[in-house]
């Protein structure tokens, strides 16, 4: 448990190391951000993952709807 919440920090770390890296298609800098997303399993029921996402303007519209 421990373990997968420093991995998860770790890959925060790594994404703002990364944030300034611009969008060739629509020229901003992308942002990176924690979403959480639901996800659903073999058995039918939903369970909620975060996961960190670069956000630009080709995709910011879906990622905070
Ligand atoms: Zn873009």
């Amino acid at each position: 448990m421990a373990r997968k919440v420093t991995s998860f920090r770790d890959k925060l770390k790594k994404a703002a190391k990364e944030k300034h890296i611009k969008c060739p298609v629509c020229g901003r800098e992308k942002k990176f951000v924690k979403a959480i997303r639901a996800r659903r399993t073999q058995k039918g029921s939903y369970r909620y993952v975060e996961e960190v996402v670069a956000v630009c303007g080709c995709n910011e519209k879906d990622v905070f709807a």
